[in-house]
């Protein structure tokens, strides 16, 4: 698959981690409506990564794919701590019973 329909048709099952936000700029024309209108507004994927944040933009049309990949990732962290709190208890149940006389 080329890379630009790869890109444009992401995976089903990608998952994102991190919030969309609205990037708001004025690009430095004199003429254009943003020098006394509203700014030019980009959609883009804020993340951290390494402890810093970055950001990735995106077209319009890439919005609804990008949303459903983070609710993907949203909904696959909190399947993987409920998990991991079940272990949790598990341990603790199983200390408990040896610890009983
Ligand atoms: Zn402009």
């Amino acid at each position: 698959m080329p890379a630009t329909v790869s890109a444009r048709h992401a995976d089903a099952a990608e998952l994102l981690r991190g919030s969309l936000v609205t990037l708001r700029r004025r690009c430095g024309k004199p003429n254009c409506r943003c020098a006394h209108g509203d700014p030019h507004e980009t959609p883009a994927l804020s993340y951290s990564e390494a402890g810093r944040t970055k950001t990735v933009t995106l077209r319009a049309e890439d919005v609804p794919a990008v949303e459903a990949a983070l609710s993907r990732y949203e909904q696959a962290r909190a399947q993987l701590e409920a998990q991991a709190l079940a272990g949790i208890r598990a341990l603790a149940a199983r200390r408990a019973r040896r610890a009983r006389p």
